[in-house]
């Protein structure tokens, strides 16, 4: 396969550097993670003190000003450790929310902030989804509303990603009520977590990726600075729409790669196990969903890799990170769902790796966009719906 022009030899000798500290400062400690459902701090620092945190950042503002090429790396590292949960908080961290931060943070806090977050001192979080709301981000109700030089927040925000470890979150409000259409009356403001009235209410039980935290969190009467907007006021959901394209890159890349890592792990099983006095593989039905499967992840990692060619860039590439966003997410469920079949009782046994990727990929084709919500995009941009 011809390589895309992002994988560079410096990007692979950085690879190879961040494999071994995958191997040496993650692998050995990700069942007790699990357990514990909670990543140490000590964790983060390690990746700052590597410069593995938001590489991207400017080297003034504590990054090296590298190039998206090593975000990847991460992620994909990252996700073939077997723990998706870990992936998921470092990319909404880093690829998600920190560049946010990067464009829209006020000047008066964007050094102290990105600073904070490339040595993994601040981890920061992005509170879109409510209770009440998630696909029709237009809908959300949590307010804020001018007080003097303050903000006074009041509202819920539910399933958010690193909530509960955050220091700092990107809150997703509304600032405008009576605003036509609704979402030009939303803003994004970042609420630093020790200010009084931000609540870590609750984290919450998932299926999988337990690693990672997911919170539900409350704003009653949470006032902050007027110098906390990002950006202008009223623009806070074109700015999440933009940036939602770097977001759902970074899970494509996560569900591509844990396709990938999902099937290359189950390949040794079923060549070594046998019933009926041959393996597991060499059953025509097996072999074929094996040839399948793989078949699909080629093609997947074909389109992975120009989308990513293409976002360095600068295209537009909403069209296709939208198709890869649902194909590849599926793809990865297809996947996980054949190789905890071809490892019988075992891949349904939680020591076997199989069956802990079968429950953390659930999350790919709901969060960040549904599969229906890409598909829907997709079908606005074909004039097929309105
Ligand atoms: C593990 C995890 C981590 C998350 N992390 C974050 C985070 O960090 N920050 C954050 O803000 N949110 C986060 N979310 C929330 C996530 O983005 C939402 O769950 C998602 O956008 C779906 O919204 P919802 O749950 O309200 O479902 P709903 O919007 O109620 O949708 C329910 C179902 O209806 C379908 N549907 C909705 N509208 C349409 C339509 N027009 N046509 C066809 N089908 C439709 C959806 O696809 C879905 O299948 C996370 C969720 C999970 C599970």
């Amino acid at each position: 396969m011809p390589k895309p022009n992002y994988l560079t030899p410096e990007v692979e000798q950085f690879r190879d550097a961040f494999r071994a500290f995958v191997a040496a400062e993650v692998a050995p400690h990700v069942d007790d993670w699990e357990r514990q459902q909670a990543i140490p701090r000590s964790f983060w620092n390690a990746m700052g003190e590597q410069g593995y945190l938001c590489p991207w950042v400017e080297e003034a503002d504590g990054g090296s000003a590298a190039d998206f090429a090593y975000s990847v790396v991460i992620c994909e590292e990252l996700g073939r450790s077997g723990a998706m949960g870990i992936q998921t908080a470092v990319s909404v961290h880093a690829d998600i929310t920190v560049p946010y931060l990067a464009e829209l943070a006020p000047q008066s806090m964007r050094r102290d902030w990105l600073t904070r977050c490339t040595s993994g001192d601040m981890v920061t979080a992005i509170g879109m989804t409510e209770p009440g709301c998630g696909s029709d981000l237009a809908a959300l109700r949590t307010t804020a509303v001018r007080d003097g030089d303050d903000y006074i927040i009041n509202g819920q925000k539910t399933f958010i990603t690193n909530g509960i470890a955050c220091d700092l979150i990107l809150v997703a409000v509304r600032t405008d009520p009576d605003a036509m259409p609704a979402h030009r009356g939303i803003s994004l403001i970042a609420v630093e977590a020790d200010t009084p009235g931000f609540v870590k209410a609750r984290q919450l039980e998932k299926v999988g990726q337990h690693i990672g935290d997911t919170g539900e969190l409350f704003f009653e009467d949470c006032r902050v600075p007027r110098a906390n907007l990002l950006g202008e006021e009223g623009k806070g959901f074109s700015y999440m729409m933009r940036n939602l394209q770097r977001e759902r890159l970074m899970i494509a890349i996560a569900a591509q790669t844990a396709a990938e890592q999902i099937l290359d792990k189950t390949l040794p099983y079923v060549k070594e196990r046998n019933a009926f006095g041959a393996s597991i593989a060499s059953f025509q039905h097996n072999a074929f969903k094996i040839v399948e499967r793989a078949t699909e992840i080629e093609l997947g990692r074909t389109m992975i890799d120009s989308i990513i060619d293409e976002f360095i860039a600068g295209e537009d590439i909403t069209r296709r990170v939208s198709m890869a966003k649902w194909w590849m997410g599926e793809l990865a469920n297809r996947v996980a769902y054949d190789c905890v079949q071809l490892h019988g009782g075992y891949g349904y046994m939680r020591e076997y790796p199989v069956a802990r990727d079968f429950v953390d990929v659930r999350a790919i084709p709901i969060y960040a966009g549904s599969s229906e919500i890409m598909k829907l995009i997709l079908a606005r941009m074909m004039d097929l719906v309105e």
